[in-house]
């Protein structure tokens, strides 16, 4: 199934328009296709953010291109002198406020918009105040003079709603005129009146800078026509695709290249490493929206298949991505069209923009659009398969991705602005609704403990499965950070939020075939902390619930999960739970560990939980999270760009890891899932640490277990069994017995690639 914008027709996907235009044809385009047909009245006054309902008109692309080039004879006498055009970036005073207007009329692609920020200046500080969008303004163009006028959507309240802008017309070459700005009330009484010179061509500048580790080939450019496309042949870079989009990217700084010091060019990054980098780099700018941002071209990713991420945390949202190497490097055409893309993704979530399949979770809701032939939209998620993509793929943003660029409220696009996703109304929890027919063939199911102490980490298992054995092919990266699963949780009070994870892993989709040899796949997933801070950080009751994006487009959504948080019944908990309260420690649990000094201060609460109450069956997360965080190398890249590299604690993970396993055996510690990969990573440490005897022991210890505590689940227990004789050939060789369920090596697809 397909989503498109309910109130638009279903025309087919924007077409590429290079087409210059001028605001003498957009007045005339408004009057003559959109007055009647599409415009949407205006809702001035509705919840003050962007909105896809006002998106009609649209930019000029798509049915208008049409229109426009083959319907619509604009009389001759109304095609004047050419002018110098109007749209771009103007900014004015008027008493202690300062005036950013975004003019949106002619050029390519125009919106047909106007939007402003404005900025209070008391003395020598200078704050942002606030915002506005005017949707659908009448544009009137004269040989003199361009007047557009419209009521808008305002992020403060405001009486004087009707806002008129007239830049007078001058030649092409002579210099910009100013553009007058009036705010007038519903009565015609006058506001304020501003007067804006012109600044730029660009609606937006953002600052960009970018570092590449050693080995890495970081992109340049790539002409489009190299592989048929849908738009016409052109070089883009980072800077010349984000110009097209009416957005000027500088490039700040100098491109650094981090030496790669002991870790080998094949450094595997994990996420708490590059939140590490991350939080040192922005560390060197001020923890505030700025239009700036950091691209890090890295290696390769943990998880294999993660060709890109971006990273939110408190305070400091959407300032960083990172791209990894391994998976669109190279000369050929193909791999630089990927780079492109890849480099082109990352910066758009950085803006806050998001996956066009989950579009539906933006606030406010835009439609899911699988179809989409945007930068945002995954390749592989095309109804028509990925040549269909590349074939009709014009290299830009989608139309409503590109008023979000140019003309939404300054925090919802701003780096370190409002947390992903996030505009400024709630949460529309109808994306969650019971559909009223599901022949999707799958079945997603959410379980976790049902009770949990409070600030106690939060961890729920995700199972997918099928209800037809005939064979229902899925995603296999179930697992939130991925974005194929979405989860919403109904706090005590009421209120809906989505679960957003810390970090957005763009990764290839990878799929298997669930059927009656292999009917479901498993993930656990902790959601305690993400974008938003803690999620259940209120003694009470919460409902969760998920919804599962399958590959033909079925959303499928889970049961309802209830469990209750309760508050601390004695001292010692009380102690604990303030102790596991903080930022740095939720970042700390998402990420399993850091080294971060960014995070030195969680991490000294964690190690006073272990000394002060180390037998406290609360304790098992501190435990879980150092010994993870021991067992890995750990590597940052510092202010002076080199690279950082602490080698594996081994004594340390031992010991620690030792303890989460003991704990849970015995029904007091983590989930299943996440005590298979802890006795996993205990058994690597050990053998490191040469203990191999040690690492044998480990290894069978997880068959046997898994094997009473699974078995009701066979399957499970199997699927368990077959990879831990896999690591057991890994760590000890050829020559090791393997041990567990007799059939154990007998085929069966492993649906968990990586750990
Ligand atoms: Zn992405």
């Amino acid at each position: 199934m397909r989503c498109h914008d309910p109130l638009l027709p279903a025309f087919g996907s924007a077409a590429i328009s290079e087409k210059e235009w001028t605001v003498d044809e957009i007045a005339q385009l408004t009057v003559v296709s959109f007055s009647d047909k599409n415009a949407t009245p205006s809702t001035a006054g509705s919840a003050p953010v962007e909105s896809w309902q006002n998106l009609s008109p649209s930019p000029v692309s798509g049915e208008a291109a049409r229109v426009a080039a083959y319907d619509v004879e604009v009389p001759a006498l109304l095609t004047p002198a050419p002018k110098r055009p109007a749209s771009g970036r103007y900014r004015g005073a008027s008493g202690n406020l300062q005036l950013e207007l975004r003019v949106d009329v002619d050029g390519r692609r125009p919106t047909r918009r106007v939007s402003g920020d404005l900025f209070r200046v008391a003395g020598g500080t200078t704050s942002y105040f606030g915002s506005f969008i005017i949707h659908t303004p009448t544009i009137t163009a004269t040989p003199t003079t361009v007047i557009i006028k419209g009521s808008g959507q305002f992020s403060f309240i405001t009486l004087h709603e009707t806002v008129t802008v007239t830049i007078p017309r001058v030649a092409p070459l002579a210099p910009p005129a100013a553009a007058q700005v009036i705010f007038t009330d519903n009565a015609g009484g006058t506001g304020a009146v501003y007067t804006c010179p012109f600044v730029s061509p660009f609606f937006r500048t953002v600052q960009y800078e970018q570092d590449s580790v050693q080995g890495t080939a970081p992109f340049i450019s790539y002409n489009t026509g190299q592989l048929s496309s849908g738009g016409p042949a052109r070089v883009l870079s980072v800077v010349s695709a984000y110009a097209e989009a009416g957005i000027e990217v500088q490039v700040a700084g100098v491109s650094n290249i981090i030496p790669t010091d002991g870790s080998g060019p094949d450094a595997k990054w994990s996420n708490a490493e590059l939140h590490a980098s991350m939080a040192q780099q922005f560390s060197l700018w001020r923890n505030d929206p700025q239009w700036k941002v950091w691209l890090l071209i890295a290696t390769r990713h943990e998880n294999a298949g993660v060709r890109g991420i971006m990273f939110d945390q408190e305070g400091r949202q959407r300032q960083g991505c990172a791209v990894f190497h391994d998976l669109i490097q190279g000369d050929t055409a193909l791999a630089q069209r990927a780079a492109l893309r890849t480099y082109i993704h990352e910066l758009g979530h950085c803006f806050n923009l998001l996956h066009s399949w989950q579009k539906s979770l933006a606030v406010p809701p835009q439609p899911n659009k699988l179809d989409a032939l945007s930068w945002m939209n995954y390749v592989q998620n095309f109804p028509d398969g990925e040549a269909a993509y590349w074939a009709a793929f014009p290299f830009q943003f989608e139309d409503s991705e590109l008023v979000h660029l140019r003309h939404a409220f300054r925090d919802n696009v701003i780096m370190g602005g409002n947390i992903f996703g996030v505009g400024a109304a709630e949460f529309d929890a109808q994306a969650f609704a019971e559909p009223l027919v599901d022949n999707s063939g799958l079945k997603l199911e959410l379980k976790a403990r049902k009770n949990f102490v409070q600030s106690e980490p939060v961890v729920v298992e995700l199972k997918l499965s099928t209800t037809d054995l005939r064979g229902k092919r899925v995603h296999t990266r179930i697992h939130p950070n991925f974005g194929f699963v979405q989860l919403a949780i109904q706090l005590p009070n009421g209120q809906t939020a989505p679960y957003r994870p810390l970090a957005e892993q763009c990764a290839e989709t990878e799929t298997s075939v669930l059927d009656a040899e292999n009917p479901a796949i498993y993930s656990s997933a902790y959601i305690g902390y993400g974008k938003k801070g803690f999620y259940f950080d209120q003694a009470g009751l919460y409902q969760l619930r998920a919804v599962y994006y399958a590959l033909d487009g079925s959303e499928v959504i889970s049961n309802t999960l209830m469990l209750r948080v309760r508050s601390p019944l004695d001292r010692t908990e009380e102690r604990i739970a303030d102790l596991y309260a903080g930022n740095d420690q939720g970042a700390l649990f998402f990420l399993l560990g850091s080294d971060s000094e960014y995070l030195a201060s969680g991490n000294k609460d964690l190690e006073t939980v272990v000394v002060e109450h180390g037998d406290h069956p609360l304790a098992v997360y501190a435990h879980l999270v150092q010994g993870i965080n021991a067992a890995r190398q750990f590597k940052t890249v510092t202010d002076d760009k080199q690279l950082k590299l602490r080698k594996p604690q081994d004594k340390e993970a031992i010991e620690k890891l030792s303890e989460v396993v003991n704990a849970s055996k015995q029904g007091a510690g983590v989930d299943n899932i996440t005590l298979d990969m802890t006795m996993r990573r205990l058994a690597r440490a050990q053998h490191r640490y040469g203990d191999d005897s040690a690492a044998n022991a480990t290894i069978n210890d997880i068959t046997d277990f898994f094997g009473k505590q699974l078995s009701h689940r066979p399957l499970v227990a199997r699927k368990i069994a077959e990879r831990a004789n896999e690591l057991k050939t890994e760590l000890l060789g050829d020559g090791a017995v393997a041990k567990g369920p007799a059939d154990a090596k007998k085929g069966g697809r492993s649906s968990r690639k990586s750990e």
